[in-house]
């Protein structure tokens, strides 16, 4: 099997995609690799700051003598919660929210939103994850291939729930009545935006 280093330290996000790249991928973290350099996340949209990861982690590994713990393909993700009501917002600062400088903790970042949601009515609760993840085939040319998810749904009153990471207790999704942080990981692996855009990556491997 192709093995996949995953470009982050969010365990979450490393669970996620390895629950759903599993099977067709040996997929590790930069836990793997505790020397490998922090990319500082400062682009203006998913799409830039996914491929700076994946391109930093690349050219990194390229230059490490691993052997036969080479990875041979390198995964980065960026993602957040844009919110229709707040022009998009937090976008690309979903992790650092509610911080002044670096990222600060789910729960501060739930409680500015829920502060900054304060008044807006049902039908302009709209909301929407994203997903931007960046691949790079070590030992290549780095070229990264782009793919992306979305999912839509509304930002509740109040959190609900255990299960997830970040705003998953606010993100209720479209057709359901319970948050991400509710409905739990089988549910939320289905239809999340990281699940589309690792959808598509498996496709392209597919198609080959
Ligand atoms: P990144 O690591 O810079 O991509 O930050 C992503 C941030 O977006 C996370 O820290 C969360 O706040 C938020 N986020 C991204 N994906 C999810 C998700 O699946 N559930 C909840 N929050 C998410």
């Amino acid at each position: 099997m192709p093995r996949l280093i995953l470009a982050s330290r969010n365990v979450h996000k490393a669970k996620e995609i390895a629950t759903i790249l599993g099977n067709q991928f040996t997929v590790q973290t930069l836990a793997n690799f505790p020397a490998a350099p922090e990319v500082v996340e400062d682009g203006e949209t998913f799409a830039a700051n996914a491929v700076k990861k994946a391109v930093e982690i690349a050219a990194w590994l390229n230059g490490q003598a691993l052997g036969q713990a080479r990875p041979d393909l390198v995964l980065a993700d960026d993602s957040g919660l844009a919110v229709d009501a707040l022009g998009g917002e937090p976008g690309v600062r979903s992790a650092r929210y509610a911080g002044d400088e670096g990222n600060a903790p789910d729960t501060a970042n739930n409680a500015k939103l829920l502060h900054k949601m304060d008044g807006i009515p049902e039908r302009q609760r709209g909301a929407q994850f994203q997903c931007v993840l960046a691949l790079i085939a070590l030992g290549q040319a780095a070229q990264a291939t782009m793919f992306d998810g979305i999912c839509r749904g509304t930002i509740a009153r109040a959190q609900t729930g255990k299960g997830g990471f970040g705003y998953d207790p606010l993100f209720i999704p479209e057709g359901h009545t319970e948050s991400f942080a509710e409905l739990g990981s089988v549910v939320k692996n289905e239809i999340s935006h990281r699940a589309r855009a690792l959808a598509k990556l498996a496709e392209h491997f597919i198609e080959g």
